[in-house]
């Protein structure tokens, strides 16, 4: 494990939260609040009252930030980024261990609006791969057509493609058609006469 547990879970949410937008999508995939909603579930937010129009705008706002993140150019400029996010919640740091997962701490206040619970978490988890020197772990995926992103938590760093299965298994066919082609002799009636 690169980080810990709940820094990576939170990193998760990061990357499936970014990949909801246009910018990474192609489509804007968090249209109303059932994505929202859908989106919580999947990501198993604790503690989140209803959601509102409010709540969306929020996220789809931070969801922006988060991803320039990843697209920043160097450190300062990506921990500048992080900075403003968590700059602006209401933190109350506290250990729980909700919902039968082990002791982990939650930045949020409890009760939070689902923004700011995402801020806090999020950016904070964002905030550790910063102090940790791995920023070079978000990444955006390496198949060509694909703005996906991506956070490498292999150890020896060689996770390329995003987790929408067909990118890494698409890339992997084409290089494996590309090393036949490679391997093949030369297409018969080739021969010079
Ligand atoms: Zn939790
Ligand atoms: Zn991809």
């Amino acid at each position: 494990m690169i980080f810990t547990h709940d820094t990576e879970y939170a990193l998760g949410t990061v990357v499936d939260l970014i990949n909801t937008g246009p910018a990474a999508a192609g489509t804007e995939l968090l249209g109303d609040l059932a994505a929202l909603r859908a989106f919580v579930r999947r990501n198993r937010f604790s503690d989140v009252g209803d959601l509102t129009g409010a709540d969306l705008a929020r996220v789809r706002g931070l969801r922006e930030r988060f991803h320039a993140v990843f697209r920043a150019e160097d450190v300062p400029a990506a921990v500048r980024l992080i900075n403003e996010v968590v700059a602006e919640v209401r933190a109350r740091p506290h250990l729980t261990d909700h919902d039968g997962y082990d002791w982990h701490v939650h930045f949020f206040a409890p009760g939070a609006p689902m923004g700011e619970h995402l801020a806090a978490d999020c950016g904070m988890a964002l905030a550790y791969v910063v102090s940790a020197g791995e920023l070079d772990r978000l990444r955006t995926c390496a198949a060509p057509d694909c703005e996906r992103v991506l956070v490498d938590l292999s150890r020896n760093r060689c996770r390329r493609y995003c987790d929408s299965r067909t990118c890494g298994n698409r890339m992997h066919v084409a290089a494996y058609r590309a090393r036949r082609r490679e391997a093949e002799p030369k297409a018969v009636g080739s021969t010079e006469h």
